[in-house]
């Protein structure tokens, strides 16, 4: 008897051991379908600085081919520099690593390489940032920055199928003045692929209701604008770009959170936040991933888009702050689906170009999702 009760034990768990694989099984298959959803749909970044994206050996061989100084002699010494601790070293170290480009030569090749990567990653559409204080401060012509960019991003867009729009990220912490000068500089290089004007840098000392006049201006002139804001300082900031600069897209704007109003106003007038989870992290703008309000701005019924902000400083791609989206956030595949179309919907493009992207978009994701079934 007691044999036979043993072997009915013992059939006993081993059904439940083939169960329990066969759950592991079809979890696995779900997370593998999901990662290949994140790979595979066609995605839409739109917070990412041309400074923070340029890869370490190009780096190196900008500074070298350019006589340029460098606190590093390899590649390993560049990656050491990006363990600052704090928002101002990030700063600093971002400034340092752009002294290696000068011509526009140089400019054509980072941008080429950085359109490549992000074709690599599926990205249809992105907006990147280009400084253009530090080069006005170098005496390097403007005009050959953006041109050499913009042939970087033409060629790439002509081999993949990759479309990148420029926007200058004026440094606040240099005054209006010079904002004056550099916004007639980003108007003439609208017809070379200047499609924004935005304001970035030290956050903390400089608030952005000085820039008030600059921004109208940039519009008038049929420019778009955004803000970094809300990313080192409360409310106060995004509330100021807002009101103050009349931009409907803001940079970072995770500190939102901390004011119910704000985020009722976001949300009820389509105020889009560009968010970049990793970035925060790093720069120690949010203490740890467990600390950091995606989730509660995305439940919140805040529009918003994920990003990589310097995929190479911040050794991420746009694929993982995908990934981290899911597994530390929860997203799932419709989740990441609206966060894409959001950033085609808040595309710095012509209307009828916006319109075609979204349906481009649209249409592609949900023949992936049936393929894929998530
Ligand atoms: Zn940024």
């Amino acid at each position: 008897m007691e044999v036979v009760r043993r072997a009915a034990r013992q059939s006993r768990a081993l059904v439940a051991g083939e169960n329990n694989e066969v759950i592991v099984s079809t979890q696995q298959q779900r997370i593998s379908a999901l990662d290949e959803y994140i790979v595979r749909m066609p995605k839409v970044e739109l917070h990412l600085h041309l400074e923070g994206a340029i890869r370490p050996a190009t780096l190196l061989a900008l500074a070298r081919r350019n006589g340029v100084d460098l606190p590093a002699r390899d590649e390993s010494g560049v990656a050491q520099l990006f363990n600052y601790r704090n928002f101002h070293e990030f700063l600093t170290v971002f400034m340092v690593l752009a002294r290696s480009l000068v011509t526009g030569r140089d400019f054509e090749q980072v941008a080429y390489e950085l359109g490549v990567h992000l074709a690599e990653q599926n990205v249809r559409y992105a907006e990147v940032m280009i400084s253009p204080v530090q080069y006005h401060r170098r005496a390097l012509d403007l005009d050959e920055v953006v041109q050499g960019a913009a042939t970087g991003f033409a060629r790439a867009a002509r081999e993949r199928r990759v479309h990148v729009g420029l926007v200058f990220d004026y440094g606040r912490q240099f005054g209006v003045d010079l904002a004056w000068q550099l916004l007639e500089s980003a108007i003439r290089n609208m017809k070379h692929g200047v499609v924004g004007w935005s304001i970035g840098g030290d956050e903390i000392n400089y608030p952005p209701e000085p820039f008030a006049e600059v921004f109208a201006a940039a519009r008038r002139a049929g420019l778009q604008v955004m803000a970094h804001a809300g990313e080192v300082v409360g409310p106060s900031s995004v509330w100021g770009a807002i009101e103050a600069l009349g931009v409907r897209r803001i940079g970072h704007g995770i500190r939102s959170i901390d004011d119910p109003a704000l985020v009722a106003y976001l949300r009820t007038h389509h105020i889009v936040l560009d968010v970049c989870p990793t970035s925060n992290v790093r720069t120690g703008a949010v203490p740890a991933f467990d600390a950091h309000p995606l989730r509660r701005l995305f439940d919140a019924g805040v529009l918003l888009t994920v990003n990589t902000d310097d995929p190479v400083f911040f050794g991420t791609t746009l694929c993982d702050e995908y990934r981290l989206a899911v597994q530390r956030f929860g997203f799932t595949a419709s989740d990441l689906a609206q966060v894409t179309l959001t950033g085609a919907r808040a595309a710095f493009l012509p209307e009828m170009d916006r319109a075609a992207l979204v349906r481009e978009l649209e249409e592609e994701i949900e023949r992936l999702r049936a393929e894929l079934g998530v």
